[in-house]
């Protein structure tokens, strides 16, 4: 059966000491019944390890926001996966549509980035996702399995043990505009669909894809009720421990 998953992707947001008080404060508020239920958080690189610190022993996952794609060397102010798997991160959000966009993250280098991860034995939640533009082109299922092909169909199917698809249509990102739970649904159906003609159903059916784009308090339960929805990769919300909360209790 596959996980169900609620990430929090903390951006360049919380300093050392906020960071701490919202894991305490989830960490006093999560039921330990959470069954099939995984809750993650990714704050900032600098605050990851007190934040594993702070976890430890509850039943939140400190996860990283980015790594790079080599193990060490000449790379100024990067963090490689060997350094996030020796503090105790074993998961890393790849191809966030900011470091796509503002960074110039090619699919080309995900797909190292994706190989690095996986040689490190880091899970990888990989993110996809069409813009406006794209969409009102009726692109989006093109641009998706492009992403997906050009970063991903390499690896072996004992590979995707570890990969975790995170489906984030730019447009919805921060913008308090939300794929309807229908284009979601079918978003996700489409991507379990081109990864089980190039693998088995068996990967496909067991494959997490979560949704992100503003999902909030008030629209996570319907979002997250559609069958080929496993969880959801949460920005903004995730910020705030009341908010977090009520999104990890609509699963
Ligand atoms: C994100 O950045 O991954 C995200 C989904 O952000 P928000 O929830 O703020 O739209």
């Amino acid at each position: 059966m596959r996980k169900k998953i609620v990430a929090g992707n903390w951006k360049m947001n919380k300093t050392h000491s906020e960071s701490i008080a919202l894991i305490n404060e989830l960490k006093d508020a999560i039921s330990s019944d959470l069954s099939n239920t995984e809750v993650m958080v990714a704050p900032t690189s600098v605050n990851l390890f007190p934040s594993v610190s702070a976890a430890d022993g509850t039943s939140i996952e400190v996860i990283a926001q980015n790594m790079h794609e080599a193990d060490n060397g000449a790379f100024t102010g990067e963090i490689s996966g060997s350094m996030l798997k020796s503090i105790g991160v074993n998961t890393v959000i790849l191809g966030h549509s900011e470091r796509r966009a503002i960074y110039g993250e090619t699919d080309e280098l995900l797909a190292q980035k994706v190989d690095a991860a996986l040689n490190n034995h880091i899970r990888i939640i990989f993110c996809v996702g069409e813009t406006l533009e794209v969409r009102k082109q009726d692109q989006h299922f093109i641009e998706v399995a492009n992403q997906i092909r050009k970063s991903l169909f390499h690896l072996s199917a004992a590979d995707w043990e570890n990969i975790v698809i995170a489906y984030e249509p730019v447009w919805a990102i921060g913008t308090g505009e939300t794929a309807s739970p229908d284009q979601a649904q079918e978003m996700h159906d489409f991507i379990r669909k081109i990864i089980n003609k190039k693998y088995t159903s068996e990967i496909s059916d067991n494959l997490s894809i979560l949704y992100g784009g503003s999902v909030k308090p008030n629209n996570a339960k319907e979002i997250f009720a559609k069958e080929d929805v496993d969880g959801g990769l949460i920005g903004g919300a995730s910020l705030k421990a009341e908010d977090f909360l009520a999104i990890i209790n609509s699963i």
